[in-house]
């Protein structure tokens, strides 16, 4: 099969041909329709996240249609449309497993770190932390929920109930979050480069109803603000924006130092916190709720041999939405497609 591979952090990833994997006790085997491209890809292909497996198929977004089924693999079977998301194997029996947070266990695996992911023909994943793909969802726009969607859902619930909510970092994630906050009645507030004027129009399309600089303070005090740019300034600059007991949520895996900031933008029981992974409940959750807000993703499509061209346009943030490597083209065809 064709896969992206990446033989040493800091390389471009290469066009390779690789025997087709298969799948053993508890894993499906899924020919790959889609893969979507996350920030975390970028962060494993820099060398910016410690010891990848190698050489690694990146990617942990992946819509596939299962092809074959192992043993106890989570009750799928062929035909199956399932979502595989970046949690691909935890050990159960932890001390974080045992109390319901999977997404800290101390021996999970990830997919397209650990585990070789979805940039590529043909995927292994353990069908126990697969999702189904709600019906009637477009390949295309499902792949970004399976990470920009989930991680930004779990960021959302960590920022409270708050109205105001301000959103640093206007990509695949927010852009989301931005028409999942906008169902739930709350009012955006996007923060972008300075003189990203595209994306700050983007952020007002989707519902934002302010728009501007993160250099610049909101119209307003926030209620609470979520940091998707890996951009280490940008909590003490959120620390400002927000009111009085507000939340700045850090929801990426990887950011420059923070500088250091006097006590004064802290106090008044406001807090910093940060999202780490996904426990498979919040897959459920956030793939029922999408179809019901309904979130429309922006998938801006590649071919898989062109997954070096995916990852520097988000690299350059030249990206409105998400970058979806499309493995099989009927994935741009069919825009519902369920099975085969
Ligand atoms: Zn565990
Ligand atoms: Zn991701």
């Amino acid at each position: 099969m064709r896969a992206m591979t990446l033989d040493a952090p800091g390389e471009p990833l290469r066009l390779a041909e690789v025997s087709m994997p298969e799948p053993g006790a508890g894993q499906v085997l899924l020919r790959v329709h889609c893969c979507a491209v996350c920030r975390t890809d970028l962060h494993v292909v820099d060398g910016e996240l410690p010891d990848p497996k190698l050489p690694l198929i990146p990617g942990h977004q992946i819509v596939g249609t299962v092809e074959k089924v192992g043993e106890h693999a989570g009750g799928f079977t062929e035909g199956d449309r399932v979502g595989v998301p970046w949690l691909g194997w935890t050990d159960g029996e932890c001390r974080y497993c045992l109390a319901g947070r999977e997404n800290l266990c101390e021996n999970a695996r990830f997919t397209g770190y650990q585990i070789d992911g979805g940039y590529a023909e043909y995927a292994i994943a353990d069908g126990r932390f697969c999702f189904p793909i709600p019906e009637g969802f477009p390949d295309l726009q499902a792949a970004p929920l399976l990470c920009a969607g989930l991680i930004g859902h779990r960021s959302l619930r960590f920022a409270g109930d708050g109205e105001r909510l301000g959103l640093y970092g206007f990509g695949a994630s927010a852009h989301i979050v931005a028409q999942v906050a906008a169902h739930e009645g709350r009012r955006v507030f996007a923060f972008t480069s300075p003189k990203d004027q595209e994306a700050q129009e983007f952020a007002r399309e989707l519902g934002a109803e302010w728009a501007g600089s993160s250099e610049e303070a909101p119209p307003e005090e926030l209620d609470a603000a979520i940091i998707f740019a890996p951009v280490g300034a940008l909590v003490p600059a959120a620390l400002r924006a927000v009111a009085r007991g507000g939340t700045v949520v850090c929801a990426g895996i990887h950011m420059s130092d923070i500088p250091s900031f006097p006590y004064e933008i802290l106090w008044g029981e406001r807090s910093v916190r940060s999202v780490a992974n996904l426990t498979r409940q919040d897959g459920h959750e956030f793939l029922t709720l999408a179809p019901e807000v309904p979130v429309r993703t922006e998938a801006v499509p590649f071919a898989l041999e062109e997954a070096n061209e995916a990852l520097d346009t988000l690299r350059g943030g030249r990206l409105r939405g998400a970058a979806v490597l499309v493995v099989d083209r009927r994935a741009l065809q069919n825009p519902a497609r369920n099975s085969q």
